[in-house]
């Protein structure tokens, strides 16, 4: 009888030092300004999303050859991390093409690493659809979803240990790698919720804008992709961001209210550039 008592009073002890633990590690997101319990730290996130990068890159048959392409992809990405708001984190982006032609799809890894396949950007035909595209993934990474995602799991803090572990150099024990493989696993497998998904639109449309990009490029995508999802194959992009016609009504609500008297004429759409560097190469 004792005994029953010890192990629930240990089970109890276990149940509230996860809740502490949950609870417990509330910080404030410099770029969203937002409350976030999360328990990895900025560096650990770096570190799994470096650990997560070259599985992600497997899965979508390695990286797209051509190094012009990546470039591009980097300049893009790297003018919405540079001229936002962007600036204000410490996450070291990069921005890869995947060459799965066959999977519809833009990810992002904790930490700043960003992807999309080439199936994604063969639908494309601006430079501000991919613009809204990387806007949209790179707000995942500041938002810290996949952070806040281990969280929720109950998983952040053994993480967070394994993560410091393998970022050292002393030797991993066999729980701390399942522990980490774990966690990798599932950023490669994240499907971010309803939530998640429309915060990234909003911040992704203000980067975008911010950038100098015409937020139209995120309207279209959005558009592009929808008309796709009712065909025969519907793009990944929505297994994996859900959603979409409700994302659409919320986005041009955004667009609306910050300009209520049209899109300035300088924001940039970006056809012919896109076409001339992307269009002979896909
Ligand atoms: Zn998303």
């Amino acid at each position: 009888m004792s005994r029953l008592i010890i192990r629930l009073g240990i089970g109890l002890l276990f149940a509230i030092f996860g809740l502490i633990n949950y609870f417990g590690h509330v910080t404030e997101n410099p770029v969203t300004g937002e409350q976030q319990r999360v328990q990895l730290s900025p560096k650990q996130e770096i570190v799994l999303g470096r650990q997560s990068r070259d599985r992600m890159i497997e899965r979508h048959n390695g990286l797209y050859p051509d190094p012009i392409l990546q470039a591009y992809i980097n300049r893009v990405g790297n003018r919405i991390v540079k001229k936002s708001t962007v600036s204000y984190s410490t996450y070291p982006f990069q921005f890869y093409l995947l060459q799965d032609k066959r999977t519809v799809n833009a990810f992002a890894l904790p930490g700043g690493q960003v992807f999309l396949t080439a199936a994604l950007l063969s639908r494309l035909n601006s430079e501000a659809q991919l613009a809204g595209v990387l806007g949209h993934e790179v707000a995942h990474v500041v938002a810290r979803h996949g952070a806040e995602h281990l969280a929720k799991q109950q998983l952040g803090a053994a993480i967070s240990h394994a993560v410091t572990i393998a970022a050292s150099d002393s030797s991993e024990s066999a729980r701390q790698t399942a522990i980490l493989a774990r966690a990798i696993n599932q950023m490669i497998n994240l499907k971010y919720g309803r939530q998640d998904e429309l915060e990234s639109d909003r911040l992704g449309v203000r980067f975008m804008i911010e950038a100098g990009y015409n937020p139209r490029g995120i309207m279209e995508l959005m558009k592009i992709l929808d008309a796709a999802n009712k065909g025969a194959k519907p793009p990944e992009f929505f297994s994996t961001h859900p959603d979409p016609g409700n994302r659409i009504s919320k986005i041009l609500a955004i667009i609306q209210q910050k300009f209520p008297n049209g899109i300035p004429k300088k924001l940039e759409i970006g056809k012919t550039r896109f076409r001339k560097i992307v269009g002979s190469r896909l």
